[in-house]
C-alpha cells in the first residue's frame, strides 16, 4: 500500500458513513413494522397475476377455469361430501365439542373466503404458472406417449402432484418466511372438516409447484374435476375431529387419527406431512402412527403466538380473522410474551425451533 492510498482511501470512504447510516434509518424504520420477507411471496404473486394479465391467460377462459376451480373447491358434490363429514364427526369424535364450537364458526369464514378470494386468485396463478412454465421449458411438456394408457397418466399425475405437495407442505415447515403463513393452518384449536380451508389465501403460491406433473403429462391426460373433489374430501376427511385411523391402509393412505398428529399440540409438526399418501412421510422417515395417546390429543400451537378465536374473552371472529391475515406481515418477536387473550395485533413470536439465531 502506497502513503497516500490512506489518506486517499480515508476521502472516498469517510463520505460514504452518513449516506449509509441515512440510508438504513427507513429501512430499519420499515423492517421493524413489516416483516419483509413475507412481501416476497405478494411479489412473486402480482408479478405471475401481471404476467397472465397481460397475456389473456394464454387464451384460457378466466371465467371458466374460475367456476371449474369453484366447483372442485364448493361444488355440489364437495359440499355433500363435507356433509357427510360433518355427521361423521359428530358420531365418533375424537373430543365432544359444542356444535358450533368457536373453531368451527371461524373455520367457516375460512371456507367463505375460499370460495370468493382464494378460487380466483389460484386460477390466475394457476393459468399465469402453467404458462410461464410451458414457455420458458417448452421441453418439459413431453409428447402424447402412444403406447400409456389414458388412466396410467392419470394415475402418475396423482401421485405426483401429492409427492409435490408434501415437499411443498415441507417447505411450509423449514422455511421462516412460509410458515409465517402456514402456522395460520396449525393453530386451530378445534380441529374440523373445514380447517383444510384455514389457509392464507397467498400459501397457495407455494403450492404452484404441484402443478408441474400435470403440465408435464398435459398430452397424455388430465386430472378429472371428479377425481380432484375426491382428493379434496380426503384431505377434508384427515382434518375432521373423527376418532379413525385405517389399520394396515394407513400404511398408504392419510386418516384423521395419523394427520392428528402433525397438528397435535407440543408435537413434531414435521412428521405426518402428507396430504392424501402416507408414502412420502415413510420414505423420509417422518412417518408417525396413531397410539392411543395420539388420537385424542390437543391441537394448535403452544403458547398461541398467532391469535386465536379461542383466546378472546368474547367471540370476535371478524377482528380474529383480520388479525389472522394479517399476521404473517407483522415483526418476528424472537422472544418475550406471547399474544395475550383479546390483545391483537401483536408481534408474532417464532416457534424457537424454528429461529436460526
Ligand atoms: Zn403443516
Ligand atoms: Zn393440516
Amino acid at each position: 500500500m502506497s502513503v497516500l492510498d490512506k489518506p486517499v482511501r480515508s476521502r472516498l470512504v469517510a463520505p460514504a458513513e452518513p449516506r449509509r447510516a441515512r440510508a438504513s434509518g427507513p429501512r430499519l424504520a420499515l423492517s421493524s413494522r413489516v416483516y419483509l420477507p413475507a412481501c416476497s411471496i405478494v411479489v412473486v404473486a402480482a408479478v405471475l397475476v401481471g404476467i397472465g394479465w397481460a397475456d389473456h391467460w394464454a387464451g384460457a377462459d378466466f371465467t371458466g377455469s374460475v367456476t371449474s376451480l369453484r366447483v372442485v373447491v364448493v361444488g355440489p358434490l364437495t359440499l355433500a361430501i363435507l356433509g357427510v363429514l360433518l355427521v361423521v364427526e359428530r358420531v365418533h369424535p375424537a373430543q365432544r365439542r359444542p356444535l358450533f364450537a368457536r373453531g368451527y364458526r371461524q373455520d367457516l369464514l375460512y371456507t367463505l373466503l375460499n370460495a370468493t378470494v382464494t378460487v380466483p386468485l389460484v386460477t390466475a396463478l394457476t393459468l399465469s404458472f402453467s404458462e410461464v412454465v410451458t414457455g420458458s421449458v417448452p421441453w418439459l411438456v413431453l409428447a402424447r406417449i402412444g403406447t400409456v394408457p389414458r388412466w396410467c397418466a392419470i394415475a402418475v399425475i396423482f401421485v405426483a402432484m401429492d409427492g409435490c405437495n408434501w415437499f411443498a407442505h415441507l417447505a411450509n415447515h423449514r422455511v421462516r418466511m412460509l410458515w409465517r403463513f402456514h402456522e395460520l393452518h396449525h393453530s386451530q384449536e378445534d380441529m374440523n372438516v373445514l380447517t383444510v380451508f384455514r389457509t392464507h389465501p397467498l400459501i397457495h403460491v407455494s403450492y404452484l409447484i404441484a402443478l408441474v406433473p400435470g403440465i408435464v403429462l398435459v398430452a397424455n391426460g388430465a386430472l378429472p374435476t371428479t377425481l380432484l373433489v375426491i382428493y379434496g374430501g380426503v384431505v377434508a376427511f384427515a382434518h375432521s375431529n373423527t376418532n379413525l385411523g385405517f389399520g394396515p391402509l394407513e400404511r398408504v393412505f392419510v386418516s384423521p387419527n395419523y394427520h392428528r398428529i402433525h397438528h397435535q399440540l407440543n408435537g413434531p409438526q414435521d412428521v405426518n406431512l402428507g396430504f392424501a399418501l402416507t408414502v412420502w412421510d415413510q420414505m423420509s422417515r417422518r412417518a408417525m402412527f396413531p397410539t392411543p395417546e395420539t388420537i385424542r390429543a390437543d391441537t394448535g400451537l403452544a403458547g398461541r403466538p398467532l391469535i386465536v378465536e379461542q383466546s378472546t374473552q368474547r367471540p370476535r371472529h371478524l377482528a380474529v380473522f383480520a388479525a389472522q391475515l394479517v399476521a404473517p406481515f407483522r415483526p418476528i418477536a424472537k422472544s418475550g410474551p406471547v399474544i395475550e387473550p383479546g390483545a391483537l395485533g401483536q408481534p408474532t413470536v417464532f416457534p424457537p425451533d424454528l429461529v436460526g439465531d
